[in-house]
């Protein structure tokens, strides 16, 4: 038997050294399709990453031909060694180098060649650099592998009663009202929309708390996230937050006299937590659900990152939290196709499960791709700790032409309705099985 050491050393062996690459598309292959293959690759010296629509596939030049003979080769790298590739953060204010030509997207990294001037090999804290790991899947495209359509089940009535119960023209309204306030962490006006926020939870009948959080260079603003508090019928003790930030920020401006409307980013994730306080305060679930809107998020996620460490940390109260579901950008989509990413860690990728029911039964005009590479929004200090997040957010944020402008407005988001609605849909499923639901419409015998 190969020990762990030698299986080690010729797995480094084997993937250091430099090999010809090809990238080829996936197209509809099914998942277990792609496992085989992935595995021909491996048995044939070689290594693979899987990129979402694509597949990285490096071979020695002996089997690389007949690895992708009748394959759809997209790009052809020339030898390579995993060093000499690296995971470039996008979409995403925090990377300030320059966007490097990407041989693929994945989730919300490009798989680029990496530049000499990050030799040595650097890992900044904010993630903008990811090294290789051989043979990983960075980001996988649900239905193209086949997997909603094997999730379909039979759909739950009390779960379909929540989802009937979204709208999302209500929803639209509340981000339409969220855009006017001007809620840059450096201007007062944020302090209006916070207490707008509040007044739509105290009208939904949630128990209503602030959670003030220190910011520099800010003194003159008070920065607070917002929270509603959905005491759980039967399992109190058990949380599920419902989580978005709903400060925002414009770079294409002079910020001190220009307002930054955050149309997409964020009063749509946010709008999206008050209109699933909307659905659930409708029908009482059995765990305590937290809606919570965060502030402080664009200057590098502050506020939730206060909350979980100063707050819930100390308290105690990380294990209490069965789900961390946070929504940052989920209304706009480029093309019609209403892409969705899903992400988290690998660790806790369990997560991913409930929303491919979801999907499949309640939403699927959605098109889901998931991916292990979390990076830059409120469910980092959750997954920090461990605590089961995942984030939702549109496939299409790259292309988005108001991101983090002056104009990102409610007109210029394209097909918010159908998009945005179909993310309210998935996470009415999900929350409604999450949080528990007290079904007593169906009569039992052992009921007292
Ligand atoms: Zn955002």
């Amino acid at each position: 038997m190969l020990s762990a050491l030698t299986l080690g050393l010729q797995m480094g062996l084997t993937t250091a050294m430099p090999m010809p690459a090809s990238v080829i598309a996936l197209g509809t292959q099914p998942q277990f399709e792609v496992d085989a293959y992935t595995r021909q690759i491996e048995d044939r010296g070689g290594w693979w990453l899987e990129l979402d629509d694509r597949l990285l596939v490096v071979a020695p030049a002996t089997a690389l031909p007949e690895l992708v003979a009748g394959e759809q080769v997209l790009d052809e790298l020339g030898w390579i060694r995993p060093d000499e590739l690296a995971l470039q953060a996008r979409g995403c204010a925090i990377h300030p180098s320059a966007p490097l030509p990407a041989i693929a997207r994945a989730g919300r990294y490009a798989l680029v060649r990496t530049p000499a001037t990050l030799l040595p090999y650097q890992l900044p804290e904010i993630s903008e650099w990811r090294p290789v790991v051989p043979n990983r899947s960075i980001a996988q495209d649900w239905r193209a592998r086949g997997r909603i359509d094997l999730a379909k089940r039979t759909v739950n009535p009390a779960v379909q009663q929540r989802v009937d119960t979204v709208d999302r023209d209500r929803w639209f309204g509340v981000l339409e009202d969220l855009a006017i306030y001007d809620r840059s962490s450096r201007h007062l006006d944020i302090v209006n929309a916070r207490d707008w926020l509040l007044g739509q939870f105290a009208r939904l009948g949630l128990q209503t708390s602030i959670h003030a959080f220190p910011m520099s260079g800010t003194v003159a603003v008070p920065q607070e996230n917002v929270i509603g508090t959905l005491v759980g019928t039967t399992l109190p003790d058990e949380w599920i937050i419902v989580g978005a930030h709903y400060d925002s920020i414009q770079i294409n401006a002079p910020e001190e006299a220009t307002a930054a409307p955050g149309a997409e980013d964020n009063a749509s994730g946010c709008a999206a937590v008050v209109e699933m306080a909307e659905v659930f305060t409708r029908f009482p679930p059995q765990r305590t659900m937290i809606f919570t809107c965060f502030s402080g998020e664009e200057q590098g996620l502050i506020g939730s990152t206060h909350w979980v460490e100063q707050a819930l940390f100390p308290a105690g109260d990380l294990p209490k939290i069965k789900l961390a579901l946070i929504m940052d950008m989920i209304g706009y989509s480029s093309d019609g196709q209403y892409d969705v990413l899903l992400e988290t860690s690998n660790m806790l990728s369990s997560v991913f499960q409930p929303f491919q029911n979801a999907v499949a039964d309640y939403a699927s005009e959605l098109v889901p791709h998931t991916s292990t590479y979390p990076f830059g929004s409120d469910h980092m200090p959750f997954i920090d700790r461990s605590v089961p997040s995942l984030l939702v957010i549109e496939y299409d944020y790259d292309d988005y032409p108001g991101y983090h402008k002056t104009t990102d407005v409610p007109g210029a988001i394209a097909h918010v309705l159908d998009m945005g609605g179909g993310v309210l849909k998935m996470n009415a499923a999900v929350l409604t099985e999450a949080a528990g639901y007290n079904d007593n419409s169906v009569f039992r015998d052992d009921f007292e």
